[in-house]
């Protein structure tokens, strides 16, 4: 994390930055931080620009544009924060945002105007207002028995010391109501080394605990974000996936496919796709939802089901995930469903009408 690269003139070391992306550096510098591992930037190609991975950390003078309808929060998260640092959106589970800080930042991220800012030493809250604010969210989960699931997310929480994490794992594992807890992290594509014996041996002593991995594209599945995932599905974390939808890093049918493939050999489940969310300058990220849907019926009945992750909008304004699916229901005749199935053939099910 110390050698992380975090300007530009750190990156122009590494890279051959083109003038789009130098662009980004002029000026007040870039609007959203700046923070790539090593590990990373090793996967990155000095040369190309248009590298799904590159494109994907590297800033360019596209994201200081903003379009109609971007928003700074999307999702409108705070409106629904009883506590600072928890959203509480659906009855039965909270949302804790148990850091701003991340090891790498994504240009599309949806807490943007989050992740990465803060005091100038580091990026998050310093340690006893961050441990005030967690002692708030505690006392919220522990008065209200209807939650059921805590999602430990942020910024990501596996960039938090081992002892944080446990003093946070064990506090709301001992909240009697509170059935799973979810860690929401990009650490084992982007840090995996991470991914301790000591971390995972202090993760697992929680159970059940689930994961969900933020990755983009399968060139961030290496050998090393392989052995990170053994670690974790050998711990009995149940491993699950989330991919941002994203206008030329990843957006074709064989892209996805062998990122999901490739993430079923490594225990992982395609979870979901998401619409890019309309964050301030993110435009040159956001495919059409058409381009989505697309996407989700060349996958379905092309590979196995588990690798077809559910495709959603979280809603703007804070409606919260929406699915989205091809329509495979092509009419109906009489008493029967027209159905289509992925060959594009039609089939007929008996489905009489309800009279009333
Ligand atoms: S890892 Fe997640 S929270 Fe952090 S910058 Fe990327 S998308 Fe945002």
């Amino acid at each position: 994390m110390r050698h992380r690269v975090r300007d530009g003139s750190s990156l122009a070391s590494i890279l051959r930055l083109t003038q789009a992306e130098s662009a980004a550096f002029a000026g007040t510098g870039v609007a959203f931080p700046l923070a790539i591992t090593p590990y990373y930037a090793s996967l990155l190609d000095p040369d190309n620009p248009d590298q799904p991975l590159r494109r994907s950390v590297v800033p360019t003078i596209h994201e200081t544009l903003r379009a109609q309808g971007e928003l700074d929060d999307p999702l409108a998260e705070e409106a629904d924060e009883p506590v600072p640092g928890l959203v509480h959106r659906y009855p039965d589970r909270v949302l804790l945002l148990a850091t701003e800080s991340c090891s790498v930042y994504c240009r599309y991220c949806t807490r943007s105007r989050l992740v990465g800012r803060g005091h100038a030493a580091g990026e998050t809250h310093g340690e006893p207002v961050r441990y005030r604010r967690w002692e708030a969210a505690l006392q919220y989960i522990a008065a209200h028995p209807e939650i059921r699931d805590v999602l430990v997310s942020g910024g990501d929480p596996l960039t938090l010391s081992d002892d944080s994490i446990e003093w946070l794992l064990s506090r709301i594992r001992a909240i009697g109501h509170v059935e799973i807890i979810r860690l929401g992290t990009k650490v084992p594509a982007v840090l995996p080394m991470r991914i301790t014996p000591r971390l995972v041996s202090i993760i697992r002593r929680y159970h059940p605990v689930w994961m969900s991995l933020h990755v983009t594209h399968p060139d961030e599945l290496t050998s090393d974000m392989g052995r990170a995932c053994e670690c974790l599905a050998d711990a009995g974390i149940p491993l699950g996936s989330q991919t941002v939808l994203l206008s030329g890093v990843n957006d074709s049918v064989p892209v996805l496919k062998q990122l999901f493939q490739k993430l079923l050999t490594m225990r992982v489940r395609p979870y979901y796709l998401y619409q890019c969310d309309p964050i301030p300058g993110s435009a040159h990220f956001r495919t059409s939802v058409a381009t989505g849907l697309e996407i989700i019926r060349g996958l379905r009945g092309h590979t196995t089901g588990y690798a077809v992750p559910n495709y959603v909008i979280d809603a703007p304004g804070g409606g919260g995930k929406i699915p989205l699916q091809p329509d495979y229901c092509v009419g109906r005749d009489d008493d029967e469903l027209i159905l289509e199935n992925y060959q594009g053939r039609t089939f007929t099910y008996p489905d009489p009408k309800v009279h009333a």
